[in-house]
């Protein structure tokens, strides 16, 4: 008989999100007639912008006409978008990345994922505890880890944890690791990084070697001028860093679907016989053999993003969700709650009170307000005692959703 990979048998069932549904489900059958608010989303909720179905609508036309039809695209994307993206999100700011370093996909999460197809096994890695479960659950499905303990930790995995003891900054690591996961500004907490913070990782990323996977997909929500969008400001980035990014968040394309990766020429890994590869190369193989290009449709839809319209649209976008994340932080704090993040995020870190656990802290809110948040504890370990609001909701939602938690807590 067939034999499977193993290693799916090792990953915690689809814990967190099914758990959730089945304590909403409960309640909402329990009670009918309660108005069950969503803040525990990691979606966009508002539409498109208009540049982008402008832009689409137009491809689908080229799409009609056999002059400029398009069939298979480059794998790594069209150098019209590849070159927008150079000019506006790198070099704008200063880092020196080309378009030919950029590879257009359908999603930073299967970019996270698919990238450790180019990396050897035996890699000692790491990630930050709370983390978003994407990191983890591949490389437990690639085999880079042993069995799951009692607190939810996968055996072989470096986890370094960040809580408001530590400011939510992750210590730079005494031991040596050869893979890093870093995400500013970071979901689940909300927290970004400073340039001295990421510069102390690049550094000691180029002192041992490692390379650090750096997932900017919240990169757009920066509000404070003095924080980084890129890794790439960073000095010696572009010897140890790939950077992962999404319009997923910024232009609402979730169900849209396009994504980029940056893998810089001059990064390099060793083969087993020592020699150097350079990363680069072997990414462009990949996507080339196991990967066809992301539809002309959805491409030219991202490129709007770069138009005059596109920009100030999404900007309205991002400014719409911040609001949110502004009032949201105002009446938690109100209601006597610590919170954290939702300043460069769309999302709120907050501290369950009075010892409550992350999902004591679900049923109570869940229960009194009606207010559906995501527990801590479900991003690891240390996110325990910890609860995230999501800013990804309607104004009214946010508001009467607030209102009962105030009602209830002040
Ligand atoms: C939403 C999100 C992404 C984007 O994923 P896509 O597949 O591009 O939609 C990447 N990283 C994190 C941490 C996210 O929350």
């Amino acid at each position: 008989m067939a034999t499977v990979n193993d290693n799916y048998l090792k990953l915690k069932a689809g814990y967190l999100f099914p758990e959730i549904a089945r304590r909403v489900n409960a309640f909402i059958e329990a009670n009918p007639d309660a108005k069950v608010i969503r803040l525990g989303i990691g979606d966009v909720t508002e539409p498109l912008p208009e540049a982008c179905r402008d832009a689409m609508i137009k491809a689908v036309e080229d799409m009609g006409d056999r002059n400029s039809f398009k069939g298979y695209g480059p794998e790594q994307g069209y150098a019209w978008l590849r070159e927008k993206i150079a000019a506006n999100d790198f070099q704008a700011r200063g880092c020196d990345i080309d378009a030919s370093e950029i590879f257009i996909s359908d999603g930073s999460k299967c970019d996270c994922g698919n990238i450790l197809d180019i990396f050897g096994d035996d890699n000692i890695i790491a990630v930050t505890d709370p983390v978003y479960p994407v990191y983890v659950d591949t490389n437990v499905m690639a085999g880079h880890t042993g069995d799951i303990n009692e607190k939810g930790e996968y055996e072989g995995l470096v986890y370094l944890p960040v809580t408001a003891e530590n400011n939510f900054t992750a210590e730079i690591p005494t031991q040596k690791v050869d893979l890093i996961y870093l995400c500013f500004p970071n979901n689940p907490t909300g927290a970004t990084a400073t340039k001295e913070h990421l510069q102390a990782w690049v550094d000691y990323a180029r002192a041992n070697g490692s390379i650090i996977f750096f997932d900017a997909a919240y990169e757009a929500f920066i509000t404070d001028p003095s924080l980084p969008h890129s890794i790439y400001e960073i000095e010696g980035a572009k010897e140890c860093a790939i950077e992962f990014r999404s319009f997923s968040k910024n232009a609402g394309f979730t169900g849209t679907r396009c994504a980029l990766t940056v893998v810089p020429k001059n990064l390099i890994g060793k083969a087993k016989d020592g020699s150097n590869v350079e990363l680069w190369k072997l990414w462009n193989r990949r996507q080339s053999t196991k990967f066809n290009g992301v539809s002309y449709i959805v491409q030219r839809g991202a490129e709007a993003v770069y138009s005059e319209e596109g920009k100030a649209q999404t900007r309205a976008l991002i400014d719409f969700y911040m609001e949110n994340a502004k009032i949201i932080r105002e009446k938690l704090t109100e209601a006597g709650l610590a919170v954290y993040g939702g300043e460069n995020a769309p999302y709120v870190w907050v501290k369950t009170p009075a010892g409550l656990t992350s999902w004591d802290f679900f049923d109570k809110l869940l229960q009194s307000c009606n207010v559906v948040g995501t527990p801590g504890s479900g991003f690891g370990a240390a996110g325990e005692g910890y609860f995230r609001i999501s800013a990804f909701n309607s104004r009214d939602n946010v508001n009467e959703a607030m209102r009962r938690i105030l009602d209830k807590f002040k």
